[in-house]
């Protein structure tokens, strides 16, 4: 049956990708929507190649760009604007599959939006899960959708699970293996590391993303973020759940069952590849990936993360263990440091100091909906603001 797709996200690095597997296999794949923040031009090509019946912008000026340019094409695709036009596209009745691939906390309200319509939830925006935890993984289960991993790491471990997986115990499974590369400064000096530029975060060893997750990747509290999103997917304990550094990025998760075995899934460091298994699932499609060739490697590598280097790593993994909406404060503490550290206001190894400070006082209590969420979300930016200001 064809899949009716809403690309949330359709202009970053997981949306570009989604929509070059949706290119290889017209005949599985029809766009309803693409949705972008302020790349006007690149969603204008996007809406052309693959005429959506919506296209969804930032804001009014944004959208008035984008029309006059459909325009000139004849184009039929119609323009919205706005963070609830966002969720309409996501939860339309004629919507089958979302790629959930908006960066950071602003993906929160459409993605729910999608588990809420009992969707087929492609989830890259795994700050979503971390923010919301239980109120998403259940509202999954109460309203009968799927929510398939894009995350590579996660991708990988769902990949090594047994079909009728229900719960670690039940499979067999000893631990879960989260691997991650380490990212570009695995090997700078300590000294060296508050001098470190946002180009040099930026520039990642092995896979090419956005800016927002490749300066977690250098930091590690991308691992961090997704410790905690494999937490709730898969439903483990701190003592389920190793994470090893494997700088090669070929090896992107793996089981390890009772009796000894070990599963990887292994592949090119492409995202294409998790993509292409979600959007086919359960059947295997092309992705366009480059196979790998083993004559090739160089080696496998792996070693412990060192907490002094990632502290990042070591908050989440605390904030995790603390529960309530320890979570919430440190995504948005993060999202907030980095967007400075973007921007030169303040140094690489000061986005671990902020997020600490900001933890070490933060009043914890349980959400029990989603707006509790998005308060708790703004009351630590508000926190976070003023502690990068002082
Ligand atoms: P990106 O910065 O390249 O793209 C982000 C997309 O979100 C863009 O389309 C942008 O227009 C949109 N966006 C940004 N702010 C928005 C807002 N306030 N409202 C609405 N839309 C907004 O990011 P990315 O690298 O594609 O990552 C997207 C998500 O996928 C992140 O959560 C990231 O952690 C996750 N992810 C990415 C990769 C990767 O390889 N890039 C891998 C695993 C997970
Ligand atoms: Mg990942």
């Amino acid at each position: 049956m064809q899949q009716t797709l809403t690309v949330l996200g359709a202009t970053g690095s997981i949306g570009v990708n989604t929509l070059d597997v949706v290119r290889q296999h017209p005949e599985r794949f029809r766009v309803f929507a693409l949705t972008a923040h302020k790349n006007i031009m690149l969603l204008s090509q996007q809406c052309l190649a693959f005429s959506p019946e919506y296209a969804v912008v930032a804001d009014e000026s944004g959208a008035a760009e984008l029309r006059d340019i459909l325009r000139a094409y004849k184009s039929k695709t119609e323009v919205l604007h706005g963070p609830a036009a966002l969720v309409d596209v996501a939860k339309d009745s004629q919507v089958t599959t979302v790629m959930a691939a908006i960066v950071g906390a602003a993906g929160l309200s459409p993605t729910m939006a999608a588990v809420e319509a009992g969707k087929r939830v492609l989830l890259a925006n795994k700050e979503a899960l971390v923010m919301s935890g239980h109120l998403f993984t259940s509202a999954v289960k109460r309203n009968g959708g799927q929510l398939l991993p894009i995350d590579s790491e996660h991708n990988a471990i769902f990949q090594c699970l047994p079909d009728n997986f229900t719960s670690v115990a039940a499979a067999g499974i000893q631990k879960i293996i989260l691997t991650g590369s380490g990212g570009p400064f695995r090997e700078t000096a300590l000294s060296e590391l508050q001098h470190v530029t946002p180009a040099q975060a930026c520039n990642h060893p092995n896979w090419s993303m956005g800016q927002k997750i490749s300066v977690d990747s250098a930091t590690m509290m991308n691992k961090g973020l997704e410790y905690i999103e494999a937490c709730w997917l898969f439903n483990v304990t701190e003592d389920q759940l190793e994470v090893v550094v494997h700088p090669q990025s070929i090896i992107h998760s793996m089981v390890q069952y009772l009796d000894g075995s070990v599963l990887a899934q292994m592949g090119q460091p492409d995202m294409r590849t998790p993509i292409a298994h979600c959007m086919g699932w359960p059947d295997r499609i092309a992705s366009g990936v480059e196979p790998l060739d083993f004559t090739r490697l160089s080696g496998l590598h792996f070693e412990a993360p060192d907490f002094q280097r990632f502290p990042c790593l070591q908050l989440a993994m605390n904030a995790w263990r603390s529960g309530g909406d320890y979570a919430v404060a440190l995504n948005a503490c993060n999202e907030v440091a980095v967007d400075r550290f973007l921007n030169g206001e303040i140094k690489f190894t000061q986005i671990a100091e902020f997020i600490d400070q900001i933890l070490e006082i933060w009043d914890s209590s349980e959400p029990v909906c989603i707006d509790d969420v998005i308060s708790a979300d703004l009351e630590a930016r508000e926190m976070a603001d003023k502690v990068v200001r002082a």
